[in-house]
């Protein structure tokens, strides 16, 4: 079953980077899947931009293998992928060099056609090519460009980065992307918190004891351990993925579903983040060597390294909603699971009417399951079945987005293909404002500084990362949820 879809104007797409890991395992595919949803109308352009030596028939073979790689055979149709690669063209185009820039231009459609700039490149470049696009005047008001993490590695350089794409291009035409926002999960818990009266009367300090924030992947940093290396789990994970999740459970309801009025109330939260200032609060691990994996040093291809591959803390946000309610986040690589969920604590009944000897009532668990089975759950207390009394029991109201769409025959779509879409569409909504991602610097800067002098703490492969994280939770008398699957 095709999914229902509203189809999209006419545009032109140009990826610089288009023969890079990103455009292959994500961008080409969400295309191809809008275009096999009926969402890419006629007429649609794909450009390919890049350093490689090809024309556009070689482009089209590599996209062509990039659908055989990366998309399910069930879901690849010889007629659509004929008329998905007829639509990708391609640049040869070094974007140091002043070259090609006006072959650009002249590839592109002069119709009045949203015209969006993908910059699936290396960050070093984003400045010279929104500079680019600018001096062939193809930074007109059609124009958006799109640029993703890493946006800076700290506040100065990505205030430096705003400014240098605020000379080409209006706020309004910038999309940064956090591939997070278009996942169906997260989407649906701005759904589950606006569109329902059941959650939002609760949804403060009053009734949610605490909430626990897990990215845990399985993977290490093999493949990219030198580029890793110069990073760390807190600009890669922290600063971007775990902080917008935390500002869409926190954030109080915007006016309406509209791009500044979601930013607006992302941006309060973000500047009401009560300040790291305790160093006990924060716990940066690195892995070690497991049975079968390597440690983090040979993965960084450094013996030396300081960079820490887990992070766990413990924030607050200094607001009327939220006061005394202890926000946990915590990411890590080479962890038991690949594992990522928000789990919104509800308080304890206020006082139990059942015998001490049944088991419970225990309080409510909200969890917002981003990977690996996107889906909601809520665990409540119920009656043991059958007549041995009023024993207590936990049991889970499940809702699994992949069940639930597999019911209906439709496909879970990847984040990408929302993003890529709204773009075209104009639709900032699920993407980052320059002043959100400033103030996500600002708060993570001063711990990133404090670590300078210290080591992160060893941590076992396949784990949850070190005792210390445990001990977070533990000396407030509560615990990490299990990250299990
Ligand atoms: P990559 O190294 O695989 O690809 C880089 C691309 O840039 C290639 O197409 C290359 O030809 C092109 N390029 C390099 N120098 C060029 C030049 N001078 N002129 C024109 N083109 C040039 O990198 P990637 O993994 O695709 O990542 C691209 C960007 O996306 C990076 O900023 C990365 O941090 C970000 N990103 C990647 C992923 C991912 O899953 N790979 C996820 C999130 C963010």
């Amino acid at each position: 079953m095709v999914a229902r879809v509203v189809p999209v104007d006419p545009f032109d797409l140009v990826v610089f980077g288009a023969t890079g890991d990103l455009a292959r395992r994500k961008l080409i595919p969400a295309l191809y899947h809008r275009m096999a949803d009926g969402q890419m109308p006629d007429g649609a352009r794909i450009i390919g931009a890049a350093r490689s030596e090809m024309d556009s028939d070689g482009f089209r073979k590599l996209a062509s293998k990039a659908l055989d790689e990366f998309v399910s055979k069930e879901d690849l149709e010889p007629e659509i992928r004929k008329r998905f690669l007829a639509c990708l063209h391609y640049l040869q185009l070094d974007v140091m060099t002043p070259e090609g820039w006006n072959d650009l231009k002249g590839m592109m459609s002069d119709d009045g056609r949203p015209q969006a700039y993908y910059l699936s490149v290396a960050p070093r470049f984003f400045g010279t090519i929104a500079e680019g696009i600018g001096n062939v005047g193809l930074a007109t008001e059609n124009a958006r460009i799109v640029v993703e993490k890493p946006l800076g590695r700290d506040l100065a350089s990505a205030r430096a980065l705003n400014r240098q794409l605020a000379e080409r291009f209006d706020e309004e035409q910038i999309y940064r992307i956090d591939h997070y926002l278009g996942k169906e999960t997260v989407q649906n818990l701005m759904a589950l918190r606006f569109a329902n009266t059941l959650f939002e009367p609760l949804w403060n300090a009053q009734h949610i004891d605490s909430v626990q924030i897990t990215v845990a992947e399985s993977v290490g940093i093999e493949g990219r351990g030198p580029y890793y290396d110069n990073i760390g789990a807190a600009r890669d994970m922290v600063q971007n993925h775990l902080l917008q999740l935390l500002c869409l459970t926190a954030m109080e309801p915007p006016a309406r579903f509209e791009p500044d009025a979601v930013r607006d109330e992302k941006l309060k939260v973000l500047r009401s983040l009560e300040p790291l200032t305790d160093m006990s609060d924060v716990v940066r691990g690195q892995y070690r060597k497991g049975s079968k994996t390597a440690s983090y040093f040979d993965d960084a291809e450094n013996p030396d390294s300081t960079t820490e591959s887990f992070v766990a803390l413990k924030t607050g946000i200094a607001n009327w909603r939220w006061p005394g309610v202890p926000f946990y986040l915590r990411t890590g690589k080479r962890m038991r699971k690949r594992f990522s969920e928000i789990a919104v604590q509800f308080k304890e009944v206020p006082h139990s009417i059942f015998p001490h000897t049944s088991a419970g009532p225990h309080a409510n668990v909200l969890a917002i399951r981003l990977q690996p089975d996107e889906g909601i759950t809520l665990s409540m207390t119920v009656k043991d079945p059958g007549p041995g009394g009023m024993r207590l029991t936990d049991t889970k109201l499940d809702m699994s987005f992949a069940d639930s769409l597999a019911r209906t025959g439709m496909r879970m779509p990847d984040a990408y293909e929302r993003l890529v879409m709204d773009v075209i569409r104009g639709d900032q909504t699920l993407f980052m404002r320059g002043d959100e991602v400033e103030a996500a610097w600002a708060w993570i800067d001063p711990v990133i500084e404090a670590w300078q002098t210290t080591k992160p703490l060893p941590y076992d492969a396949g784990s949850s990362g070190p005792e210390d994280s445990l001990m977070l939770l533990h000396r407030d008398g509560r615990r990490w949820r299990e990250i299990a699957s």
